[in-house]
């Protein structure tokens, strides 16, 4: 029953052919046996889950139907979850525990989530590999001697492993793609300003979204509408009805036009990865889409955009970690040098090369030079993409330009910043983005590496994008076409 769907094991729960504690329980049985190889979980809140799965059977006993009965839920840990330790991945908020619960989670566990943990992350959501995570290693389920991907590293580890039934990622700038693309399931970014962030510690606050990651497009449509909407607690989110995504999801894609990007070209991919591609988008076609070209001329400066705009917001969301009211503090004869040694003690070497390059794009002299051309460079990149939408409905395109890479085997920051090349477009222009399985590789060591499509859609247009998601997935199997269990013998390998 584990393996099922999020709305497979709703439907047992809430038909009371299972109980969400036994559910429980045997998830937690699963991440006992395959953690130790994978390192999905930071920490575990197995008192919590059970505490939550026996509320969700009493409030089944008593005749409520919820749309996430007993659903295991993997949550990054740059969300808050009342009472339980928040971190960031990061040394300066090791031992901070966090006071409240964030909107979005709140949400999955008022449907009856069962909050499993909290996984493993770049420091403070940076990276692309969950490398830079400054306290535990995450495995790729899939060999692991590769990384899961980042910074949702361990979210994706832990739906991929069969450690959770679903997860919540974020994405800035390719957070929740990338992984999910490197570790065989689908992640889904919604429109900026669809899910809540109240709870979930910024990075970057004017491109952090929230977003499940799970083994299939339905979850994730399921998850969706359970999340999204307007919350109070966060002005950015926009008051604007949602459209439920799950009812409207399709099998075919007739009268669907599919976007392909001219300067996405394929032919500077490897291979064997350019063959998956290709078979992929002729898989759009044969399930009725028509394929049209569309220029998106000023994509390839998303990269240099986003690394001006992302380390400025952050430089000024880090500036709260002083020592002063909580996480880490270094202590010194006077204030001054109590920030500094409690910063230099509490972050890690990629957050400080951050806070060092966007302090500096902000400062006077260079702030018109670096950060406004940024942000004027930003707003081309959104106008080539709602100029590209006037001739399709969706745009598809490689999630990565390569699976999952070997630990250690990216020494300079900048290649690490290159692989989000084809997710951090979608960002700068907010839109709603998701990478679903296309197919797989195989490397010397004859393990399967998965590949991502990545799916993207016009603002708000979610329902429509999953549905386009559902159909493509449902057509070609990728996702469900997993050999996860042969976990012990990668393990062996290693
Ligand atoms: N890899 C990108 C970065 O390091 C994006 C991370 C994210 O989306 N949180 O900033």
């Amino acid at each position: 029953m584990i393996e099922g769907s999020a709305a497979e094991i709703a439907d047992a729960v809430n038909a009371r052919r299972v109980s969400a504690l036994e559910l429980t329980n045997a998830l937690a049985a699963r991440i006992d046996e395959r953690d130790g190889a994978v390192g999905a979980y930071l920490a575990r809140t197995t008192e919590l889950a059970r505490e939550h799965a026996a509320r969700v059977d009493a409030r089944v006993a008593a005749g409520e139907r919820l749309p996430l009965a007993g659903v295991g839920l993997a949550i990054k840990d740059n969300m808050c979850v009342a009472g339980t330790p928040t971190t960031c991945a990061s040394k300066i908020l090791a031992d901070w525990v966090a006071p409240y619960t964030a909107t979005a989670v709140a949400r999955l566990l008022e449907a009856g989530a069962i909050p499993l943990g909290k996984t493993n992350l770049d420091e403070f959501a940076m990276g692309s590999s969950c490398e830079n995570s400054a306290l535990g290693r995450t495995a790729n389920p899939w060999d692991l001697g590769r990384v899961p991907g980042g910074s949702s590293g361990g979210s994706a580890a832990a739906v991929a492993a069969g450690e959770a039934t679903v997860a919540l990622g974020s994405d800035t700038g390719g957070s929740i793609r990338e992984p999910a693309a490197f570790c065989g399931v689908v992640g889904f970014k919604p429109t900026y300003g669809r899910v809540s962030r109240y709870g979930l510690i910024a990075f970057a606050s004017s491109l952090d979204q929230i977003g499940p990651i799970s083994r299939s497009v339905a979850d994730s449509a399921l998850l969706y509408d359970v999340m999204a909407g307007h919350d109070p607690m966060d002005a950015t989110t926009v008051e604007r009805p949602v459209e439920a995504a799950a009812p409207a999801l399709r099998d075919d894609l007739r009268g669907v036009r599919i976007g392909i990007v001219k300067e996405f070209g394929l032919a500077e991919l490897g291979a064997e990865v350019r063959a998956v591609y290709e078979r992929a988008y002729d898989d759009l076609v044969k399930l009725g889409a028509e394929l049209v070209e569309v220029t998106l001329p000023t994509a390839e400066y998303g990269v240099a955009t986003y690394y001006l705009i992302a380390p400025a917001e952050c430089s000024s969301n880090l500036a709260r970690f002083d020592g002063m009211r909580y996480g880490l503090r270094v202590e010194r004869p006077d204030v001054g040098a109590t920030y500094e040694a409690t910063r230099a003690a509490g972050f890690g070497d990629e957050v400080k090369r951050r806070i060092l390059i966007g302090t500096y794009a902000l400062s006077s002299g260079y702030y018109d030079a670096y950060y406004v051309r940024a942000q004027k460079a930003r707003t081309l990149i959104a106008a080539d993409f709602a100029r590209a939408f006037a001739s399709c409905d969706a745009i598809a395109c490689p999630a990565a330009a390569t699976p999952a890479f070997a630990f250690a085997a990216k020494t300079d920051p900048v290649s690490m910043y290159l692989m989000d090349y084809y997710t951090i477009p979608m960002s700068l222009a907010g839109l709603p983005s998701l990478s679903v399985p296309c197919g797989y590789v195989t490397t010397p060591g004859a393990h399967a590496l998965p590949l991502g499509l990545e799916l993207s859609a016009p603002l708000f247009a979610e329902r429509a994008l999953l549905g386009i998601a559902h159909a493509y997935e449902g057509a070609t199997r990728h996702a469900f076409a997993r050999s996860i269990p042969d976990l012990p013998r990668a393990a062996a390998l290693r």
